[in-house]
């Protein structure tokens, strides 16, 4: 992902709209930006509007499978996970071969980046390095989450069967099998606690502290349903946020993704402690999980993300507008969030959620570009709001990932 080269975008946004920009890129990386330019001979043109690439904060690539599997027939989350398990058994070609179809799905939506939150563990690190060389193989920058997972529920229940392959046996394990993967050109490497649930306290520690040690980004499945908070206040006196606390596991690097049923003290914690908050709103309303307060997350310091997460839907504008729109009917109120904090969810506090120096258009920054247009040239001058309420994944027609092209149609 070094590419070099120069784009010309007939608009672009910079922060602020822009006309006739050059991009200029050299190893992967912008150089510089210039407005108001006429194209130069030697430049790609890109028609329409052209914004920082998509971060795809949240994603389980083998749930892709799950889509017009489970819209039928009903029960809870819970039972929406059984169902789940049954798709979670892969041999490592199969399962490059698979994420490869939902990689190329997500850069044709004009998703650069994703955050791949991963648990199959049964062949050590197999299929981890099948999802990095699928990234690779389609030119997604990916960061590999990778989860620890050790018991069944904060009883500490054993791991039910098809959870077995889940699981390290232990957290030391869990990072010994972690320092086999290596961060390289487009992967990084990031970790995991799956959830309060799947992992105990002083396993939770090592977890973090192996992560603080070498600068990855942390993530966690953080309330997302009200069992886990219930059974969270029965065993451990308080609550998943609380318990997290109380560990010293609460982090600027640390993503909660949900964080859906929280208490006004979890909020004061989350924001004190300036945790990064991914919201995967496609998924959640499948799940039929209720609506998180993101707009007093945000209030309170916590930079907002988004995530395709179970990708029954991979659209990151479609999860943006979620994002505000779920709110909008769980409270009444409309316009939570502005549209221009709606594409920085989307783009630059995303990519920083994934530990990439990308998100805007900037000189420094690496170069990840997304085109989009509308069909039949019903488009206008560019803005935030139309672009969050009035595109689709499917109206990007060029997407550029460190300087390379890898979608243009
Ligand atoms: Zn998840």
């Amino acid at each position: 992902m070094n590419g070099s080269g120069l784009w010309h975008a007939e608009q672009a946004w910079l922060g602020h709209r822009a006309e006739n920009v050059l991009i200029e890129v050299e190893g992967g990386v912008i150089k510089a930006i210039t407005e108001g330019v006429p194209a130069p001979r030697d430049a790609i043109a890109l028609k329409g509007w052209t914004v920082p690439g998509f971060a795809n904060v949240h994603s389980h690539a083998f749930q892709r499978l799950l889509r017009g599997e489970v819209e039928s027939g009903g029960g809870d989350f819970w039972e929406w996970r059984d169902r789940m398990y049954g798709f979670a058994a892969w041999d490592p070609a199969d399962y490059f071969n698979h994420a490869r179809l939902v990689f190329r799905e997500m850069l044709e939506a004009g998703i650069t980046a994703v955050g791949e939150f991963h648990y199959l563990h049964r062949l050590g690190n197999e299929l981890g390095l099948a999802l990095i060389d699928a990234a690779r193989q389609e030119g997604i920058r990916i960061t590999l989450i990778d989860a620890c997972y050790l018991r069944g529920g904060l009883d500490g229940r054993p791991l039910g069967e098809a959870q077995l392959s889940f699981s390290d046996g232990d957290a030391n394990r869990w990072a010994r099998r972690v320092d086999e993967l290596k961060d390289a050109d487009g992967v990084r490497i990031g970790a995991a606690i799956h959830s309060v649930r799947a992992v105990d306290p002083e396993s939770m520690r090592t977890v973090f502290a192996y992560a603080k040690a070498r600068g990855m980004p942390l993530h966690i499945h953080l309330a997302e349903q009200p069992a886990e908070v219930e059974e969270c206040m029965e065993v451990e006196g308080c609550t998943p946020t609380e318990l997290l606390d109380r560990e010293g596991i609460l982090d600027p690097d640390l993503t909660a993704v949900h964080a859906i049923h929280l208490s006004e003290n979890d909020l004061s914690l989350l924001g004190f402690y300036g945790v990064q908050v991914c919201s995967c709103p496609t998924t959640e309303r499948d799940l039929g999980d209720r609506v998180g307060p993101m707009r007093a997350l945000s209030e309170l310091g916590c930079q907002l993300s988004l995530g395709s997460d179970s990708n029954a839907v991979i659209d990151i504008l479609e999860e943006a507008r979620g994002l505000e729109l779920d709110q909008r009917r769980a409270t009444g109120r409309r316009v939570l969030h502005q549209p221009e904090q709606l594409l920085r969810a989307a783009t630059r506090d995303g990519m920083i959620a994934l530990g990439w120096q990308a998100g805007a258009l900037e000189p420094g920054m690496l170069a990840d570009f997304v085109t989009l247009e509308q069909p039949r040239g019903r488009w206008r001058e560019l803005s935030p709001a139309y672009l969050i309420y009035g595109f689709s994944g499917r109206d990007v027609t060029n997407v550029v990932v460190g300087g390379n092209t890898v979608v243009d149609r």
